[in-house]
């Protein structure tokens, strides 16, 4: 019987969402000791197991009680993609039918995952391709660290005995909006961060966000990572344009949270994004107003050339734009680097996730072979 159909009939507590003091919490529930915890979450996340009966430190009746009450469920793969420069994305589709997408971007002293956190974003931001297909819902824990887990199976972790890391860093990228779906978010870093887990410095976990300022303090106190900040624009009137929530929480009250963020860890660098869109955003004024801005901040700006997708209505600037706008923050001294566009040729790059088939990609169940939205 496939897995899905076994999982709606019989709803098992499925412990791919559980950090170490949940996991804690459940085993004490059934009456056994903490440290099972600890032996279950590294079966799973760093032997890459999800089946009890493999488990062989656990007695053989708790294996079979725990196949009683447990599951240990993640997405599954629905396509696989590969870059000319190697990066690899892969589409994920959750027990419910949602899709999601996840991309690794190999490089030569780190591997970078970056995850999707919802299935879809509500956040309606105009040069963005996931923004451009809705929302569908939040993601859970499993489906969150179950990218991390699939990428590790995909890549050959688990079956390599030296276990060399090849995800050294996570970046909340992906589709969604990290910081409106903040409880499950802080959960799955938990497990990123844990020894028994994933076990990733905490400066190597990055979260980004559009700016959903009440939840950047929460972010903080509950995780320390890393934070990476949507800037896009210089002024509200154009970021107003741009990003719909800034009308929410405007620059000012953005950037305040960001120092605060900043602060909280000693001055820590924040990063901000800021997408170059052809005539938009991109000349020598919005450059000026950028440094005015960041002035006196810890603050680098990751510069990231337009990625274009069906419909949109922006343009990437040309590269002598791009150089002289960095050169301009670079002189000021802002340190700022261009982001180099990478896995463009399977629409992996940072906008063009939307959770869909590659038309030449047929789905092995439905045979859809046009773009499917979301739900596939
Ligand atoms: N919602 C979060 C996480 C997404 S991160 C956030 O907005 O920060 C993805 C990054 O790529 C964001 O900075 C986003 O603004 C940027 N981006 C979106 N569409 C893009 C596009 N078409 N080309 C280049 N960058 C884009």
């Amino acid at each position: 019987m496939p897995e899905n159909t076994l999982n709606t009939v019989t709803p098992l507590v499925n412990l791919g969402d559980m950090d170490r003091e949940t996991m804690e919490q459940f085993f004490a529930g059934m009456g056994e000791k903490a440290f099972r915890a600890a032996q279950v979450l590294q079966w799973i996340h760093r032997r890459g197991l999800a089946d009890f009966q493999a488990m062989t430190d656990l007695s053989k009746p708790l294996r079979a009680r725990l196949a009683t009450m447990a599951r240990i469920a993640f997405p599954e793969i629905v396509n696989i993609q590969e870059s000319a420069d190697g990066t690899r994305k892969w589409l994920l589709r959750t027990q419910d039918g949602n899709c999601l997408e996840t991309v690794f971007i190999p490089e030569r002293e780190r591997g970078t995952l970056c995850v999707s956190s919802q299935a879809g974003c509500a956040m309606k931001c105009g040069f963005c391709a996931t923004g451009q297909q809705g929302f569908s819902r939040n993601l859970s824990v499993s489906e969150i660290i179950g990218q991390i887990w699939i990428a590790n199976q995909a890549l050959g972790y688990y079956s390599d005995n030296q276990r060399q890391r090849i995800i050294t860093n996570v970046v909340f990228m992906g589709m969604g909006e990290p910081l409106l779906n903040l409880d499950n978010v802080c959960s799955a870093i938990r497990i990123m961060l844990d020894d028994l887990a994933y076990g990733l410095a905490r400066r190597r976990v990055t979260v980004s966000t559009v700016g959903v300022v009440p939840a950047m303090d929460k972010l903080q106190a509950a995780t320390n990572v890393s934070l990476a900040v949507s800037l896009h624009a210089a002024n509200n009137t154009l970021r107003d344009a741009l990003i719909p929530l800034n009308r929410n929480y405007p620059l000012e009250e953005l950037l305040a949270a960001a120092a605060r963020y900043s602060l909280a860890q000693s001055g820590e660098s924040i990063t901000y994004e800021y997408v170059m869109l052809d005539g938009v955003n991109d000349s020598e004024r919005d450059a000026r107003d950028l440094i005015k801005l960041l002035r006196g901040t810890p603050a680098k700006v990751n510069l990231i050339p337009f990625n274009t997708f069906p419909g949109a209505g922006f343009r990437r600037p040309s590269q002598n734009t791009i150089d002289r706008f960095r050169e301009l923050l670079m002189n000021a001294g802002i340190i700022t680097i261009t982001r180099r566009p990478r896995g463009e040729d399977i629409d992996a790059a940072c906008g063009q996730l939307v959770g869909r088939l590659a038309a030449r990609a047929r789905h092995p169940a439905c045979g859809a072979s046009t773009a499917v939205p979301l739900r596939c």
